[in-house]
């Protein structure tokens, strides 16, 4: 079979490295991997595959098509499906044995009818907003909604969560502040809330940032594949480990030339050669998700050393000066993500030179492009 030249390299050991050091975090609550965006672009069964196998709790994505796969792939840990519901989808959440994280009331009858049409009862967590601003019932409504579920036939209360908004930021007050509510309410609740309900709060940021907040699970999503929720590539824990990233992005090189100064490259000839130039032409471009805001922007990796990217990035094209190097040839192979020798070029380096964060990054790169597991 003939395949792209790109390529993105996950690497399973490091897959396993994060879960394992996250799992020690985690301390007594288990671990929901959130594998949602296949896998945040590492491959959802992929990576689920490795987390079940060094001890994920429960998986989360965001829709039920994603949780039926997880199932068909032999998955039997709890999956949790925490957006994309609707009432036409309560079938396969019974076939499937997925866990609903409901946000207010409107899917109780449905839940309830095939409850009864099945013979048996579905368990369901809870999503409350204690300060995300964005999905989940209030605090206020809270009680309203709870009390509804567990008078519902058939539905299950098992579970409240909420999330926060600013984990990231260690400064920020927001993180305490939606702890502190979500606990109240809670402990307002006491004896009326069934026995054994599981809660959970914290995402990556929460897990590696604030104690206090692991409560029964955690919900780590890009901790898990090796980048810092706050962009601080490589940064050491409190446990004195680091997370290590698990994505490569990788290229070859595909014609090697030399222009002479003061030739226009590309596209708008937004990058005019100052001196004789050599050039190393790439077969990538905004098409694999090396964006054109990269173009005159980005470095990449050529023989372990930075050369930068000059010229507008195209479509399937992307052009490199590599004078400075040795004897570059076609075939070599260019680290536009990820280590090579010596030298890295890191996500969040990448995610700066494209005004974004690292999630996007990996969702681009890992989800245009065809994936080697190593
Ligand atoms: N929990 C919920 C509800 C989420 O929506 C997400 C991701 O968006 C996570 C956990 C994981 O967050 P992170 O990737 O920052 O760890």
């Amino acid at each position: 079979m003939i395949e792209s030249l790109n390529r993105v390299e996950i690497s399973r050991p490091a897959l396993r490295h994060n879960m394992q050091l996250l799992r020690r975090m985690a301390r007594k609550a288990g671990v929901m991997a959130m594998v949602k965006a296949d896998g945040y672009g590492h491959g959802m069964l992929e990576c689920a595959r490795v987390f079940a196998g060094a001890g994920a709790a429960a998986f989360g994505v965001a829709e039920v098509v994603e949780g039926v796969t997880l199932r068909q792939a032999g998955i039997s840990q709890p999956v949790f499906v925490l957006a994309g519901l609707l009432p036409e989808l309560v079938p396969p959440l019974f076939d499937f044995d997925l866990t609903p994280v409901l946000v207010d009331d409107t899917l109780l009858p449905s839940l309830s009818r095939e409850a009864t049409r099945k013979g048996r009862s579905i368990d369901v967590h809870l999503k409350v907003d204690a300060g995300m601003g964005r999905q989940g019932c209030t605090l206020d409504q809270a009680p309203l909604v709870i009390r509804r579920i567990m008078d519902t036939p058939g539905v299950q209360l098992k579970g409240i969560l909420a999330h926060f908004p600013m984990a990231d930021d260690r400064d920020s007050p927001s993180t305490m502040e939606v702890l502190t509510g979500f606990t109240a309410l809670v402990e307002s609740l006491g004896d009326q809330l069934p026995d054994g309900l599981c809660l959970h709060i914290a995402n990556s940021g929460g897990l590696l940032y604030f104690a206090g907040t692991r409560f029964d699970m955690v919900r780590p999503g890009i901790s898990l594949y090796g980048c810092y929720p706050d962009g601080l590539t490589g940064r050491e824990l409190a446990v004195g480990e680091r997370l290590q990233p698990a994505m490569r992005f990788v290229s070859r090189v595909i014609q090697v030339k030399d222009v002479p100064a003061g030739s226009g490259l590309g596209y708008g000839h937004i990058y005019t050669t100052g001196r004789q130039t050599r050039l190393a032409l790439l077969p990538v471009g905004y098409e694999d998700g090396y964006l054109r805001i990269l173009s005159n922007r980005a470095e990449v990796l050529v023989h372990g050393c930075r050369a930068p990217v000059v010229g507008r990035i195209s479509m399937n094209l992307t052009m490199v000066d590599v004078t400075d190097l040795q004897e570059v040839r076609p075939g070599d192979e260019v680290v536009l993500l990820g280590r090579q020798g010596a030298e890295e070029i890191s996500c969040d380096e990448i995610a700066a030179w494209m005004g974004t964060i690292n999630y996007e990054v990996l969702c681009l790169f890992g989800n245009l492009n065809r994936r080697v597991y190593m």
